[in-house]
């Protein structure tokens, strides 16, 4: 059995000159092609959103869950040692950033689903600013290709759901939907709203169902309401087979801003916590996979490699 601690986030797509982008073809036929997986169905989850708002810290937390629940077989609480440093894709405070494109987890993790099916599940990564009109526009790529290959997107904000978040979904998505030939269906599958710092749980409770009523406020359409927002809130369900949000308390002092943070448990706060327990089954757990389908079929593996490197085509094209 494979340690976690001797995995890492493969960089397999890095943006280059000119709006162009590079795939690292040979780390990711290491990956997708093994001999035991590449004919296995695939599940991708990914987590996409500004930069510095939790995301590589909030996987490897899926990470923990993964190797507990599908690696070791364990049932019951998977989050690990009070004191242990959290490990796995690289996540950092201070001001510094890695850099932008896309990661896979080096460690594909076997599962079977209740129906008997073995499938194999892929845990991406993203890395992208969205702070200036410019840095949005070169980052929708990342953004786009992240959601055409999954089959669950987690769009990670920070406080609320914005405007902003929204308008910039919406050109995300259509970057994503100009790339994939139309096959009548929603272009997507699972589009999972994660609202970070959430801080009026008297308002919305915490979690799924908070996280359902804020939703439908922010997207419902009204009579009298702008023709923009309008369109805008008409694209955005048309693009996802399944809309959800969830909303994520404050994780405590400690992890905001204190150099010293390792991620050790005992310094993050229990409402967090909570949540986390709440949240990662949702999506991990055997019974809630997602497997990845394109045009209504689901993807092998193998499939996925050719994917990658067609939307890349068509990306540099
Ligand atoms: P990424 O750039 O989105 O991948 O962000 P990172 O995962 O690298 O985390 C950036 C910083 O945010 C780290 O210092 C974390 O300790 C901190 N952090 C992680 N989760 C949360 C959260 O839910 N809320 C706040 N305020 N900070 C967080
Ligand atoms: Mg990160």
């Amino acid at each position: 059995m494979e340690d976690l601690k001797s995995g890492r986030g493969v960089q397999v797509v890095t943006p280059g000159e000119d709006h162009t982008f590079s795939l690292d073809v040979e780390a990711l036929e290491a990956l997708l092609l093994r001999e035991d997986i590449k004919d296995r169905s695939v599940v991708v989850i990914s987590v996409a959103g500004a930069f510095r708002k939790g995301k590589s810290f909030l996987l490897d937390f899926f990470l923990r869950y993964m190797q507990h629940k599908y690696n070791l077989g364990g049932s019951g609480e998977w989050m690990g040692a009070e004191n242990e440093p959290l490990s796995g894709f690289s996540w950092r405070g201070g001001s510094e950033r890695d850099t932008a494109g896309l990661l896979l987890w080096s460690q594909p993790f076997k599962a079977t689903l209740d129906s008997g099916e073995k499938v194999v599940v892929y845990l991406m990564d993203t890395q992208g600013t969205f702070d200036s009109e410019s840095t949005v526009r070169d980052n929708a790529t990342i953004f786009a290709l992240s959601t055409m290959l999954s089959s669950v997107q987690i769009y990670n904000l920070s406080q609320n759901i914005e405007e902003d978040d929204l308008q910039h979904l919406q050109l995300f998505t259509d970057y994503g939907r100009l790339a994939q030939e139309s096959s009548g269906g929603k272009p997507f599958q699972r589009l999972q709203l994660l609202v970070r710092d959430w801080s009026f749980p008297y308002e919305h409770a915490y979690g799924a169902e908070g996280g359902r009523e804020l939703l439908d406020k922010r997207l419902t359409v009204h009579e009298g309401q702008h023709h923009e927002l309008q369109s805008l809130r008409k694209h955005i369900a048309s693009c996802f087979e399944e809309l959800a949000c969830f909303l994520m308390p404050h994780p405590g002092l400690k992890v905001a801003t204190n150099p010293e943070f390792n991620g050790k448990l005992s310094d993050i706060s229990q409402d967090f916590k909570n949540s986390l327990r709440q949240f990662v089954p949702m999506l991990l757990a055997p019974e809630n996979l997602i497997l990845k389908r394109i045009g209504g079929q689901k993807l092998k593996s193998k499939d996925l490699w050719l994917y990658f490197k067609s939307y890349m085509n068509i990306f540099n094209g």
